[in-house]
């Protein structure tokens, strides 16, 4: 599995993306970068989007997209999964003829350019090789992370948005080989962290601490590049050797 890195991060400026990771050129965790990172030949080979929440830095990607595959005119088209109120929110109020047009109207084939399916934590789904579950997360609004596992087992997380949880690794309960997690603030705002369901690197080793098996690599993403630096010495102080943040553009390989 090859997870490109198109934005990790947890505010916009020149060259810091917002979330959208890439899975063999065709599986997009997350669309807050898109069509800004990505050129239309690499575009059009999306063919699905696993979408965690509602949130405009996590779906942003999306309408434009599906703009560049209706005037590409080709065959393509997009599957998006998420859960329930995730493809509500994105039906009622991305896709909704007034901030943009429907794209799950307009005919591509015998189906639409873009395509809502809805998932239930829990159940996996299968997606080329690899099979791909969703599990509730906890944040300001209705979010999932999502596990993607390949046939030799190995075993991604991508936690999307996040705050302080058991219950998803509880329900988890394998061994993660690689985690992407969410530490958006630094430790002196952990007050704000834990209102708008966010980590902060001391959070971060809480969570670690809670779940039965420690992850083989731990990236962290949806840093404000406002904190990029101080989250770094506060990351280096947890001494947890494989603990690292992400930079857009970077490719990792599981
Ligand atoms: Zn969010
Ligand atoms: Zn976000």
């Amino acid at each position: 599995m090859k997870i490109k890195v198109l934005g990790c991060s947890g505010a916009e400026f020149p060259k810091h993306h917002f979330s959208s990771f890439l899975i063999d050129g065709k599986i997009l965790l997350d669309a807050g970068s898109v069509t800004d990172v990505l050129n239309e030949k690499d575009q059009l080979k999306i063919k699905s989007i696993f979408v965690t929440h509602a949130h405009l830095d996590h779906i942003k990607g999306i309408p434009f997209l599906a703009d560049n595959i209706l005037i590409g005119n080709k065959q393509e088209r997009v599957d998006i999964f998420s859960i329930s109120p995730v493809i509500k929110a994105i039906k009622e109020n991305l896709l909704n003829e007034v901030v943009w047009p429907d794209f799950t109207k307009i005919p591509r084939g015998l189906r639409s350019i873009l395509s809502l399916n809805k998932l239930k934590p829990g159940e996996p789904v299968r997606i080329d090789d690899y099979c791909i579950t969703p599990f509730g997360v906890n944040h300001a609004t209705p979010a999932v992370g999502y596990l993607v596992e390949t046939p030799k087992k190995r075993r991604l997380f991508y936690s999307g948005d996040t705050g302080p949880t058991d219950k998803t690794w509880k329900e988890i309960a394998v061994k993660i080989d690689c985690l992407i997690l969410d530490v958006t603030f630094p430790n002196r705002v952990e007050s704000e962290a834990i209102r708008t369901g966010h980590l902060t690197p001391g959070l971060l080793k809480a969570e670690l601490s809670k779940m039965k098996n420690m992850p083989g690599r731990i990236y962290v993403t949806h840093t404000k590049p406002q904190y990029s630096k101080t989250i770094t010495s506060e990351l280096k102080r947890l001494r947890i050797n494989h603990v690292r943040l992400l930079q857009g553009g970077e490719s990792i390989e599981l």
